[in-house]
């Protein structure tokens, strides 16, 4: 499939996961990608072979490096097709009674308003154009409880509603706004759960909680942001696809 040949695409979170997989899965179908992320040194391990592709060190929490960086997008390449807003921190699970204001600031600013800023300034030269995609990666802890702590379930339900609200203000530009919402994916946010797991010899457990009784790969998400962001989902907007494996339907 070569959906995204001529295209241009902005990857958040790229370094690692999956961002980097979906970075690649764009390239692989033709797109010219933008890998953003805030770990440079990380970034430039994460670059993709081919001609190009860019990487900018962004934090996507500081709305003023947001806008710099669409700016440069758009100096550089003059257009933007779509937009994978995936870059997201994890906290703990602490009870409501333990969280401090800091924690609620941190994962916000990224998960959530990072998000927003992001559809805020990519979504304006996208309505420009009368045309592009963006796919924002939730969590099927947004949408039930059990599968997050308080504050990151908190960001990523207010992802799916973004979502929904972002799809309604850009649906007459002909642009669209969907997320995925990913199960147990192993990436290095999830790394300690993992290595905690294999550790106890308990890895065989980690896909009990969905229905096809596995956990997930990055590439597996990243094929469904390529889905949404693609001419093929051209009448999908404003919705949140579980990705999970069956987790959510039981
Ligand atoms: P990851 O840790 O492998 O990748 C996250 C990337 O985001 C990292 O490269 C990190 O440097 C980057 N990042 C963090 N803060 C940033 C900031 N302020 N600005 C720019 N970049 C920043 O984790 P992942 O699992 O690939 O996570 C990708 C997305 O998927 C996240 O939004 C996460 O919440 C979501 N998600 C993951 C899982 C899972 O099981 N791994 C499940 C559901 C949702």
């Amino acid at each position: 499939m070569n959906r995204f040949t001529g295209k241009i695409a902005i990857v958040t979170g790229a370094s690692s996961g999956i961002g980097k997989a979906t970075a690649a899965r764009l390239a692989a179908e033709g797109a010219t990608v933008v890998l953003v992320d805030i770990n440079a040194d990380a970034l430039q391990g994460a670059m993709l072979a081919g001609d190009g592709h860019i990487a900018l060190p962004c934090d996507v929490s500081d709305e003023a490096a947001i806008k710099d960086l669409v700016a440069e997008v758009k100096r550089q390449f003059g257009r933007i097709d779509v937009l994978a807003n995936n870059a997201g921190v994890i906290c703990n699970h602490a009870p409501i009674m333990e969280i401090e204001s800091d924690d609620w600031l941190r994962v916000l600013g990224v998960n959530l308003i990072g998000v927003g800023n992001f559809i805020k300034h990519v979504g304006a030269v996208m309505a420009e154009q009368n045309a592009g995609a963006i796919v924002n990666t939730a969590s099927v802890a947004g949408l039930r409880s059990g599968a997050g702590g308080n504050i990151y379930s908190a960001s990523k339900a207010g992802v799916i509603s973004l979502t929904q609200t972002t799809a309604c203000d850009l649906g007459g530009y002909g642009v669209r706004v969907n997320a995925v919402c990913p199960g147990l994916i192993e990436t290095g946010m999830t790394k300690g759960v993992f290595d905690y797991a294999r550790g106890a010899g308990k890895e065989e457990k980690l896909g009990q909680r969905c229905e096809l009784r596995r956990y997930g790969h990055p590439e597996e998400i990243a094929a469904a942001i390529a889905f949404l962001a693609s001419d093929d989902a051209s009448y999908i907007t404003g919705q949140a696809l579980p990705v999970d494996g069956g987790n959510t339907a039981s």
